[in-house]
Order: C-alpha cells, then structure tokens, then sequence
C-alpha cells in the first residue's frame, strides 16, 4: 500500500518525510498544487507509513475535537501587531517558546523561488520572516526535513498539513517534544495564479525582493493588501533602537482589493482553490488536530478595532498554558463570538472553478485575462446569492442606497 494514486490531496509532504526510502517527490501537478510522485515505484518496499500519516486519507482527524477555550487576543508589542496578520499571535508563541529553548517551524517567503516554504527558526531574528500570513500553498519539504527528533519544536501550518504532522509525530513516539498550531483556514489558491500575478507585478516594478500580504496602513478592517518591495525600490534605514522593523517601508508596491487588486478577487471568491479545499477539507471552525488554532477576530465585538485582533481556540492544556506565558492580552469570551464570520463548510467548486483554470493552465493568459473571465460569472453568483438570503438582499439594497 502507498500513495501512487493519490492525487489532488492536501499536498503536505509528510508522505515524503516519513518514506524511508525517499522515493517521493513533492511537485507542482499541472494546476499548480503540491502532490507527493513516487519516482521509482521498484523501490518500494510496501511499508505503508506514506499512508498512515497521510491526513488525506483518513476520515478522522488525529485529534479529537474537545470544546476548546476561546479567546481574542493581541500582541502588547505595538509594533509587532501592525505587522502581524491579525494580532500578532503566531509571532509572540513562537517569540515565548524560542525563549524556552524550543525551535520553530515556520513559513516564510523565498522571493528567488517565488514561493512560501516551511524553514527552521532557532532565534528571535529568524522567527521574523515568519510573520504574516502567506496566502498560498507552502512547501513543507525543507522544514519538515530538518526536524531533529532530539529536539522541542512548535510547528505551524495549515490545518490538513498540522493534522498529517501530528500522525508523523504519533507514530514515531515524538509528540511530547512538539506544540502544533494552525489556523482557520480558508484555502489555498493555484500557484499558476500566484505567478501569473507576481509576473504582472514586476513587468511594472522590476523583480520582487519581499512581500507582505496583509498590509495595516490603512486599517485592519482594509488589510486585504499586499505590500511590495522591489530591486527598484529603496530600502531606507529606520535607525534608532527599534529591532523588529529594519527599515521604513515607504517606497512600497501597494495594491488593496478595495481597489480591485487581483490576488485577492481571485483568492477571496473562491475561484481557484486546491481540489481538496472544496470536496476534502475536515477543518473547518472547530475541526483541528492542533493544541491552538488562530485567526482574525473578524465579529461585531471588535468591529470598531483597526489595530488587529486574533481569534484563539486552544483544544489541549498544553496549548492554553503556553498561551498564558505569551507577551500579549487576552479576553476569554464565549465561541460564538470568537468564531464569528469564520467559514463553517467548504466552499462549492463550479462553473466559475472551471472558467478561471481554464484560464490559468493557457500559459499565455495574464491574470487580468484570468481576473476578466470570471467578471461576469462571479457578479451573477453573488447575484444569485443575494436573492437566495432575505437578509442579505436588505443590506445589499441599503449599501447601494448609500453610494447614490
Ligand atoms: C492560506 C491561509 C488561509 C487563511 N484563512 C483564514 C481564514 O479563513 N480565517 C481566518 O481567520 N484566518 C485565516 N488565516 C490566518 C490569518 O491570516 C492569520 O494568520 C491569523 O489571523 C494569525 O494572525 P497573526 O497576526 O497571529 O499572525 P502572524 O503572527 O503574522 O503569524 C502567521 C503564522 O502563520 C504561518 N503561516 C503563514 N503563511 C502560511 C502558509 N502559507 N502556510 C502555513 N502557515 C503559514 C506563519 O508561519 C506564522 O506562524 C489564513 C492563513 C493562511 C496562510
């Protein structure tokens, strides 16, 4: 038994590191998600440990879903919360458990390869390029790799990456040594979408040396933007003592998707997710094998809020304790309100998927061609949405209302 025929799964890789014979490849398939190869099947010796930790192919998560304690909570590290997604969560447990001599696994942005990638921090300064969420599939190979079993470990990642981690980790009697996180999760977009975009990008700024997805400049509630840096752009020393933002980020490439930027129009209406993420995610709200889960606090108790709140569930005690050592505030408040506008199932693959990957695999196709396909397909679905829900029928009237 292995994963020969799995294909469109979640793309973890953990398939790859448990082979002991290193006869699998993780690759890009043909629209642009990570999927394990096995490149000589004569060397397999039918061991079966690629499927056993593989998440993909289990129905049950590899942790029991307890009701787990909510929170909202942010960063008291003013700077390290405007430059973290929501409230800066993710960095301060990494920042608590490098403190306790633990390593973490993280992601980060490789500009030469043009992709997000699992890698290593042992030290306050590599944990940085971790902040901020990279909204597209990370490979996990480099990381995941580079894992010493004789050491302590927080790993991060994707819910179906954190659910396959920890059957790794079970069945080779190393859990205790590692603390898990993921997210709410709402999918990951087509790397050919991702590199037709940054292909745009740099015909007009020249070639990409960062990029920050989520940009708070002009509030938490409108950072759905990406922030970026390129060879033409100057770097401009900050000075003083302040050891988090190196440099002032003022020559930044800024692109919202209030103003129609494109990474997000595709990325937030659903149009070109992972397979998986429409017919095979088992994560949603509360579903996680992680000891904590984060995300945006996005409800009506923080409406007001423009700095940035996490949402926080913590499933083990390990995980609430190490919570409660961090550098940050937190407010307990009840799941509803912690859970407030987080998707609670999959989104539907259709007629707009099929439109968009059919623009995506012509190699020849910009993303405005990708963006201008499912212009009107997307505005008929909302529209069809809207007539479906009373309720969002009245606020759609009432916010045209307001724009005459
Ligand atoms: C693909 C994706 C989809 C998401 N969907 C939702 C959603 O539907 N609802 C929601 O509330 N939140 C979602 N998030 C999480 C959200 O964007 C923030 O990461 C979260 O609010 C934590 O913010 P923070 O300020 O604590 O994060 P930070 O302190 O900035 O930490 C971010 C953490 O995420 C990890 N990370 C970043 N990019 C990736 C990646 N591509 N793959 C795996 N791990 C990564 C980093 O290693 C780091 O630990 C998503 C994140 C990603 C990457």
């Amino acid at each position: 038994m292995n994963i020969q025929y799995i294909r469109n799964c979640y793309g973890c890789g953990l398939c790859a590191i448990a082979c002991p014979k290193r006869i699998i490849n993780i690759e890009l398939n043909n629209e642009g998600f990570y999927e394990p190869n096995i490149t000589d099947i004569t060397d397999c010796l039918d061991c079966g440990l690629c499927c056993e930790v593989c998440a993909y192919t289990h129905k049950e998560l590899s942790l029991q879903c307890r009701t787990p304690k909510s929170y909202a909570a942010w960063s008291n590290d003013s700077i390290i919360r405007s430059e973290c997604s929501s409230g800066g969560i993710g960095f301060e447990l990494g920042r608590t458990l490098i403190g306790k001599g633990y390593h973490v696994c993280g992601v980060r942005y490789n500009t030469e390869l043009a992709r997000a990638e699992h890698y290593i921090a042992t030290t306050i300064d590599e944990l940085r390029p971790s902040i901020g969420s990279k909204y597209i599939q990370s490979y996990t190979i480099n990381g995941f790799s580079s894992i010493n079993r004789k050491q302590k470990y927080l790993v991060t990642g994707t819910p179906c990456q954190i659910d396959s981690f920890r059957r790794y980790i079970r069945k080779f009697h190393m859990e205790d040594n590692f603390l898990l996180m993921d997210f709410f999760c709402h999918g990951v977009p087509s790397m050919l979408m991702w590199r037709k975009y940054i292909t745009d990008v740099e015909k007009k700024i020249g070639k990409l040396t960062y990029v920050s997805w989520r940009n708070k400049r002009t509030g938490w509630h409108d950072s759905w933007a990406m922030a970026i840096e390129s060879e033409f752009n100057k770097k401009m020393p900050i000075g003083g003592n302040n050891d988090v933002l190196k440099y002032k980020r003022e020559h930044f490439f800024y692109s919202r998707l209030s103003q129609g930027d494109n990474f997000y129009r595709l990325f937030l209406s659903d149009a070109c997710l992972g397979k998986a993420c429409y017919t095979d995610c088992k994560y949603k709200d509360l579903q996680s094998s992680a000891d904590i889960r984060i995300g945006d606090l996005w409800g009506k108790t923080y409406s007001q809020n423009e700095e940035g709140v996490s949402a926080v569930l913590t499933f083990t005690s390990k995980g609430d304790e190490l919570l409660k050592w961090c550098n940050c505030t937190l407010v307990e408040h009840p799941l509803e309100i912690v859970t407030e506008g987080q998707m609670k199932t999959c989104p539907q693959r259709g007629y707009i998927y099929n439109k968009a990957m059919a623009v995506l695999m012509d190699e020849n196709a910009t993303i405005n061609d990708v963006a201008s396909a499912i212009k009107l397909p997307l505005k008929l679905n909302n529209l069809m949405n809207i007539l479906k829900h009373p309720s969002k029928l009245y606020s759609y009237i009432v916010n045209r209302m307001k724009k005459i």
